[in-house]
């Protein structure tokens, strides 16, 4: 067994003083850390915690997601529980690389200054990994039974998550143990969605054999110029690794998904030039998706970067005017509009909620 860390008095302080939510403000990492990386790494994970981020072993984490609290008070659920029936009581927030990552996107509500892997990383096995990640889970939620606005029903439901959502921090193709972990989830009978940045393709072609039951590339510009300027990217190859994950989309049976998060005065422009590259992909579906200006993306953006939904609308329209996908579905409040290929005979979205 790897540990978790839910019994640290740290992790119960800031359990007690509202974890969970999403952060409130991003982590400034002293200078000094550049060249000591252990020592950077160790000052996040100290830092994070205090946000409510539970570690489970070496590099993974979870967090419980506000939807999945929102869902459990009987109040609101998550975009994806309107578009593919994932019901947000029983999801499970996760990451198996907190810190790593390939791109520092101005947009990212983390925003933990990420590194990439070294060689001398030692990564945990998958079904500790999951294990672990499920049992804090059910851990933190517990403190729900002692909360009388809980939907009992949906908090006794909660105690079995059903669905694991790779997504919280950092980019999951970097764990080189990523197949091993989506075919584990998958044989507990449980959902896997995995959102990757597509930086690596390789990992994303192994996938085709291993396959999640969503798979989200998501996508950040029109030009490599347009993308630089959104997602920060740290290695060299990225449009071209991007365009080759894309071209891989087609390959997959699982729902596939190409995510664009618009931020204005950065991406939030040519629709056409998404519509063109993505009707390459093959991918089944595409998420237009507004930018929330919510924790550490406050950092360099401004609440006026966050297009309206009614933009994302027209937005939206546009793609859907210049391409063979149909706007089939939206959620206002996370400004997101659902396209589907030649109208998405695949879906089924449950009622408006
Ligand atoms: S790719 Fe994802 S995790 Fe990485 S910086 Fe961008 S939004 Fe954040």
């Amino acid at each position: 067994m790897i540990p978790i860390l839910n019994e640290l008095e740290e992790n119960k302080k800031s359990c007690e003083s509202g974890c969970n939510s999403i952060p409130e403000g991003f982590i400034e990492v002293p200078n000094l850390f550049n060249e000591r990386i252990d020592e950077k790494l160790d000052f996040m994970r100290k830092k994070t915690t205090e946000m409510g981020y539970r570690f489970v072993g070496k590099h993974s984490a979870i967090k419980v997601c506000n939807w999945t609290k929102e869902s459990i008070r009987g109040k609101n659920v998550c975009y994806k529980n309107k578009f593919y029936g994932i019901e947000s009581n029983q999801c499970v927030q996760m990451t198996p690389v907190m810190f790593f990552c390939s791109m520092n996107c101005r947009h990212c509500w983390r925003n933990f200054d990420y590194i990439l892997p070294r060689d001398k990383e030692e990564w945990d096995n998958p079904i500790d990994v999951l294990n672990g990640c499920i049992e804090a889970q059910i851990e933190i939620l517990q403190g729900f039974y002692g909360n009388p606005n809980a939907d009992k029903q949906k908090l006794d439901a909660a105690m079995q998550p059903k669905h694991v959502a790779i997504s919280l921090s950092g980019e999951p193709t970097m764990y080189p143990y990523l197949p091993e972990f989506i075919d584990e989830i998958k044989k507990r009978e449980m959902t896997a969605y995995l959102v990757s940045n597509g930086t690596y393709p390789d990992m994303v072609e192994k996938l085709i054999d291993h396959q999640p039951t969503n798979l989200y590339i998501s996508f950040y510009g029109t030009t490599p110029e347009m993308y630089k300027k959104t997602a920060v990217p740290m290695t060299k190859d990225f449009w071209e690794n991007v365009n080759k994950s894309l071209a891989l989309l087609g390959k997959f049976d699982c729902n596939t998904v190409v995510r664009l998060t618009l931020s204005k005065g950065l991406n939030f422009t040519d629709p056409e030039g998404y519509a063109r590259i993505i009707e390459k992909s093959g991918t089944k579906f595409i998420e237009v998706k507004g930018f929330m200006a919510v924790g550490g993306s406050r950092k360099s953006m401004q609440y006026s970067d966050m297009p309206l939904h009614d933009e994302i609308q027209e937005f939206a329209a546009k793609i859907e005017s210049n391409s063979s996908y149909r706007i089939v579905n939206e959620k206002k409040d996370s400004r997101v509009v659902l396209l589907a290929r030649d109208g998405g005979s695949r879906l089924e979205a449950p009622e408006d909620v």
